[in-house]
């Protein structure tokens, strides 16, 4: 079941109250591979210069980024400390593009532990690819694949 749109209305409006007024980037990237971390760092800005509420929301949740060989980007929370875990495999696509929605989607996620909101996993999962998607149409030159798979996913069944 989609949780219906007061739900999503309200969580959004939680996670955008916890927004502090100025957010600043304190986010520590590791470094790996060629240059990844600089790949990273150009995704940040690119969320930055589209929209500085996703910007915001990214810095507030997201205190660290690793980078690892899973087959997956994930997230975790541990001890008031948001970190996202870029997949090797989201930096080969070799989208910067990418990288953003990647970021974005995941600190949704982390919005979500940071607030102790609990969803099923496919409403939580749907959310923020609904999230990731009203962020990625903002973005010009967007890859056609990318659209169409964060289309998919936003409509999870
Ligand atoms: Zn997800």
């Amino acid at each position: 079941m989609m949780p219906n749109k007061s739900l999503l209305t309200r969580i959004i409006a939680l996670i955008i109250a916890c927004l502090p007024l100025v957010a600043s980037s304190q986010i520590k990237i590791d470094k790996a591979g060629d240059d990844w971390d600089l790949k990273i760092d150009s995704a940040i800005n690119l969320i930055k210069q589209t929209d500085t509420n996703y910007y915001n929301t990214l810095v507030k949740y997201c205190n660290h980024i690793e980078i690892w060989n899973g087959p997956f980007s994930t997230n975790y929370w541990d001890k008031d400390y948001g970190n996202i875990i870029i997949s090797v495999s989201d930096i080969k696509l070799n989208s910067i593009n990418n990288l953003a929605a990647v970021l974005v989607h995941e600190s949704a996620h982390l919005g979500f532990r940071c607030n102790g909101i609990v969803l099923s996993e496919n409403d939580e999962e749907r959310f923020c690819y609904s999230y990731e998607l009203a962020f990625i149409i903002k973005l010009p030159n967007l890859e056609p694949w990318l659209l169409e798979h964060t289309l998919r996913m936003s409509n999870l069944k």
